[in-house]
């Protein structure tokens, strides 16, 4: 049974991917156990100089999810899990999943705005936070949503400053083990969040089942072993360095997972000499960063066999400067944190990795590319990109109206990306149609960022685009309307900042106009308005008529 407010795949689907062996019903925190007892004491864990053996992950774990269930949290209980890149977020999560509660994956650059809306989202009975992390307290942020967010009851930190009421250190959330409440592989294991087509984000229930698949797929194909070793260079907490095949797929495998503090290159390539790390998984940003690093200076990348490059799209041109200039295996993956993925394989022909996104992972993943009525569109053309499968959501939590919009009646998945099939079946993504802008990996939805800017007392109107950007991808560009006198970009920038916003999402450049240009249905046409993003000195026409 899948926990009230999910969508469950229909009840013959789910039985044919059970029967033929897709879903294994197995549970995460059990497989932890049967991967710990494989390995033992190899290690399954390092960050700088500190290394966990799979036997210390598992034992840990079992003690942290005794002590969460005496610390009161239940098996049901939704828990925001808001850490940075330390082993801390590997034992929480399957802590967690061992005992039944679901852990939401919070960014850890999320602030006040996001983090109040998850907590409300999925009735979170528990925040975990790190202490203070890159400035910023979250001890603070946790005890505000302790005040405001009544279900929230417990806030677990794992640098919490000395006797602070409300707050329970990590460290002593620690109990004999004790048998687990068994687990129900068919229920959500934890929430990802989606990259935000709607106001905020909505969260994505993972089934164990179906995640369990997604790992053992991809890290099929990625042919990993207990040789392998994985740098968590991007956030543990997105879906492309935890499970594709990342975190999970390296402890299924036996391999070891080194996890960096972030991409930047000094850090991740010491950590890939040191460690000798065989794979990784970064954004196109991140790619070129460590590409120019190359040029450089003289780093050893010569234990690195792949990089997978994916979340954003990856210029061509780009895409042929990886393999001569880290010197390993490019893999293109275009995935979601809602299902499907799609990467290249080890024997594509060159052309192909270089050009195209390569195929759904699994031969059970349904793909149709449709034009605006629904229908498919001839073979080779674009349209959206539909799909559904045995790791593809069927529905978002608590979501009822938004998936209506954004599932067909038969349980297809409307990406909102704009993709093409080439004749071998290789997937080409060619744009988007949801209101999302990719900013070096990050995803900003334009109408939470509008929502915000809209509070500002001498803003009347708001439209956020994406921009073009060499570097980034693309950035931030806002028009508004104001019928005064008009705030500044550092202004503005300080109030969003106020209200609790993520950095990210904060705009690039601001243009104040007198009317937005209209499509003839009367919405704001956002088409005209990134092509003027792109061309500032281009007439604003629509403006003046206003
Ligand atoms: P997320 O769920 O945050 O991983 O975001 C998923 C979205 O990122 C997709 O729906 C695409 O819009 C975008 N995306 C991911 N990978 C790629 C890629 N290789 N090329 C272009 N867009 C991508």
């Amino acid at each position: 049974m899948m926990l009230q407010g999910c969508t469950p795949w229909p009840a013959e689907t789910a039985a044919r991917y059970r029967s033929d062996g897709t879903w294994r019903g197995e549970s995460l925190g059990d497989l932890l156990r049967s991967w710990a007892r494989r390995n033992g004491s190899a290690t399954a864990l390092v960050k700088g100089e500190r290394r966990l053996s799979y036997r210390e992950l598992d034992e840990r774990v079992d003690r942290m999810a005794a002590g969460f269930l005496r610390q009161g949290i239940r098996p049901g209980d939704r828990v925001v899990l808001q850490l940075p890149n330390v082993p801390e977020f590997v034992i929480v999560a399957f802590a967690l999943f061992r005992m039944g509660a679901k852990p939401v994956f919070s960014l850890a650059s999320h602030r006040a705005s996001e983090i109040r809306h998850l907590c409300e989202l999925s009735g979170a009975a528990a925040y975990v936070v790190p202490g203070t992390y890159r400035g910023f307290d979250h001890v603070a942020l946790a005890l505000r949503m302790l005040d405001e967010v009544p279900a929230l009851r417990q806030v677990f930190a794992l640098d919490a400053p000395g006797g602070v009421a409300g707050v329970t250190p990590l460290a002593e959330v620690d109990a004999e083990p004790v048998e687990p409440p068994p687990a129900d592989p068919s229920d959500v294991a934890f929430f990802l969040l989606s990259g935000g087509t709607t106001a905020l984000p909505k969260l994505i229930p993972r089934t164990h089942d179906d995640y369990a698949y997604q790992v053992r797929t991809v890290a099929g194909i990625c042919g990993l072993t207990s040789a392998d070793v994985y740098l968590a260079a991007l956030p543990v907490e997105f879906n492309f360095t935890w499970g594709c095949p990342g975190v999970i797929g390296t402890l299924a495998s036996g391999g070891r997972v080194v996890l960096a503090e972030d991409p930047a290159p000094d850090d991740c390539f010491a950590a890939i000499e040191r460690e000798r790390v065989t794979f990784t998984s970064v954004v196109p940003t991140v790619a070129q960063l460590w590409l120019e690093a190359v040029e450089w200076g003289a780093a050893d990348l010569s234990s690195l066999r792949m990089i997978q490059i994916g979340g954003a799209r990856l210029q061509p041109e780009l895409a042929a400067r990886i393999e001569p200039g880290l010197g390993c295996r490019l893999q293109q993956v275009f995935g979601m944190a809602e299902g499907l993925l799609s990467m290249s394989r080890a024997d594509d022909d060159p052309a192909s990795v270089l050009e195209t996104q390569g195929r759904p992972v699994s031969p059970a993943d349904e793909v149709r590319i449709v034009d605006e009525r629904g229908d498919d569109v001839p073979p080779g053309a674009a349209g959206e990109l539909l799909t559904r499968g045995p790791y593809t959501l069927r529905g978002y939590y608590r979501a009822e109206e938004h998936n209506r919009r954004a599932f067909t009646a038969d349980g297809f998945y409307r990406t909102g990306d704009v993709a093409r099939l080439t004749s071998e079946g290789r997937l080409v993504i060619e744009g988007r149609l949801k209101d999302v802008i990719i900013r070096g990996g990050d995803k900003i939805s334009a109408g939470e960022v509008e929502g915000h800017l809209l509070t500002h007392p001498r803003i009347a109107r708001a439209a956020v685009v994406p921009v073009p950007d060499e570097f980034l991808g693309e950035r931030i560009y806002a028009f508004l309307v104001s019928p005064g006198e008009r705030p500044g970009l550092a202004e503005l920038k300080q109030a969003l900042h106020e209200r609790g916003l993520a950095e990210f999402k904060l705009p690039d450049r601001v243009e104040f106009v007198t009317a937005f240009p209209l499509t003839p249905l009367g919405k704001v046409d956002k088409k005209v308005l990134a092509a003027a993003a792109m061309d500032r000195d281009a007439p604003r026409e629509w403006a003046q008529e206003g």
